[in-house]
């Protein structure tokens, strides 16, 4: 059930310039010394993939985006930036559910559509699912996500795309945590119905997201069910990124 292959995923959501370069390049000199099995992407925001990816050539790290139009084909959607764009600048990854996005409005049929146009264009998908506080609250954790998971992946198709995120959304960006035992048991379940559903042998890798930092990544690395995580705020600085990968390791 686990996965041995870590990601450490960075989600700046809007942050960044072209001189924010500096902090992957510092990331990436970190990766070339320090190697263990693990993987780094940095998901920036839509105007800086293509840059990023030309200036950032590693076997470490990847690029990717953030979120995506559903529709592959050019239209008439003014703002909007489709999977084929996203991937034609430079992405290997793009983030889709991500709460910030379903707490806008963003459906579980939406997140499918766009889950199956960012495969088609061959990207590497990181599916943020995650109960609301409420949702906790009332004891319906493992019934949303089992619903998140069954309406937006729609086949074993592109599985071998797919890397969950779970992300309760009560603890991102706020500074609570998850109790471990509580979560480990999350991550078993996500694992066992992905296995289940998609009669699967080994699941999809599953990270955790939220308020993850330097100081408390060792309760993290404890549960081994999880293969790795999608960071927010950490992930905007050089050094508070590494720091996480560095204890994550000790
Ligand atoms: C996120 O936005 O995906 C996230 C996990 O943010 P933070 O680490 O800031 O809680």
């Amino acid at each position: 059930m686990t996965n041995k292959l870590k990601y450490f995923i960075g989600n700046w959501k809007m942050f960044g310039s072209l001189n924010s370069i500096n902090i992957v390049h510092q990331i990436d000199t970190f990766c070339k010394r320090y190697r263990k099995n693990y993987k780094v992407v940095i998901c920036v925001p839509s105007t800086l993939i293509y840059y990023f990816s030309n200036k950032i050539k590693s076997k470490y790290i990847s690029i990717g985006g953030q979120n995506c139009h559903e529709n592959n084909k050019f239209g008439a959607f003014t703002g909007s930036i489709n999977a084929s764009l996203v991937k034609d600048a430079g992405a290997n990854y793009i983030i889709l559910g991500h709460s910030e996005n379903r707490s806008e409005g963003e459906t579980d049929q939406e997140i499918r559509k766009k889950i199956i146009s960012a495969a088609k264009k061959k990207l590497n998908i990181i599916f943020c699912i995650g109960e609301t506080a409420q949702e906790k609250k009332s004891g319906k954790t493992f019934t949303v996500l089992k619903r998140q998971l069954k309406n937006s992946i729609y086949s074993k198709n592109f599985m071998n795309r797919i890397i969950i995120a779970y992300e309760p959304r009560w603890a991102i960006g706020t500074g609570k945590l998850p109790n471990p035992l509580e979560l480990r048991k999350i991550f078993i379940f996500i694992k066992k119905f992905l296995e289940k559903k998609f009669k699967i042998k080994k699941p999809n890798p599953v990270l955790y997201g939220g308020s993850v930092n330097k100081a408390n990544i060792n309760m993290f690395s404890s549960i081994s069910e999880i293969d790795g995580f999608l960071i927010g705020e950490s992930s905007k600085s050089s050094k508070k990124f590494i720091d996480i990968i560095k204890n994550y390791y000790k």
